[in-house]
């Protein structure tokens, strides 16, 4: 399994994508503005879209990414959400009116986008990988995910704040080796109530980790990242964590 960061910012700017990976080549984890560094060609490859929530910095490339490479396709994209996460995506999004609705065309046999359900801690089987949605505690309904390619797993938190569930979560995945998780603010700005995580509960969360892992942090806030971020290596020291970087590949 190859995994890919195309984007892993909180927000735009310069050379700032927003959050989307690219696992091998047919399954996108979230799509934001790093899917537009795919080639049509490559996007074209795209069979699969797991999203963590409607947030448009994770969900906004889902409607130009069906269109763009629709006519070098034959089948729809599938876009995998929670119920909530669908819903929004039909309401908002895919309703005739920001975007056409893609769920019924061109045509309602073959229509560019089908979505899917997940639901939390229900594995997605797609040959020999595994994709399971993990909980978190978010603004909105948001859904992590640890892919598992057999040999070792690869989680991402999503946008989370502090929360029991996903690290206990954690505990139980026998052979976790990567933990990408987002520190979005500085201690001083953080509170539950923003549903992001700082330093402080990035550390929290660590001391319920009973596992060695290797720590990416991602999502730090556009022009803050260094404050963040040095916040984060004197809280979590003992997990040397290092920032994730667009263009960054795992392979496990
Ligand atoms: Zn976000
Ligand atoms: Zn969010």
């Amino acid at each position: 399994m190859q995994l890919t960061v195309l984007g892993c910012s909180a927000g735009i700017g310069g050379a700032r994508r927003t959050t989307s990976l690219l696992l091998d080549k047919d399954i996108l984890i979230d799509a934001g503005s790093g899917v537009g560094n795919l080639s049509l060609d490559e996007m074209a490859c795209v069979d699969h879209v797991f999203l963590t929530h409607a947030h448009l910095d994770h969900s906004g490339f889902v409607p130009l990414l069906a269109d763009a490479a629709a006519f070098l396709r034959d089948r729809p994209l599938l876009v995998h959400a929670l119920d909530e996460t669908i819903a929004a995506l039909k309401a908002h999004m895919f309703n005739g009116v920001l975007w056409p609705d893609y769920t019924v065309k061109p045509s309602v046999d073959v229509p560019y986008v089908r979505f899917v359900r997940v639901d939390h801690g229900v594995p997605v089987q797609l040959g020999n990988r595994r994709i399971l949605p993990l909980p978190v505690c978010h603004s909105i309904p948001a859904a992590g995910y640890c892919m598992d390619s057999g040999k070792a797993s690869f989680a991402f938190s999503a946008d989370t704040t502090h929360c029991d569930a996903f690290w206990d979560a954690l505990n139980g995945i026998e052979n976790l080796r990567y933990l990408m998780v987002e520190v979005t603010l500085r201690n001083a700005d953080a509170s539950i109530a923003s549903g992001h995580m700082s330093a402080r509960l990035l550390a929290k969360g660590l001391d319920r980790l009973k596992k060695n892992v290797e720590l990416y942090i991602t999502h730090l806030e556009p022009g803050k990242e260094d404050l963040v971020m040095d916040e984060v290596l004197k809280m979590c020291k003992s997990f040397s964590p290092v920032r994730m970087h667009q263009g960054q590949r795992f392979v496990f």
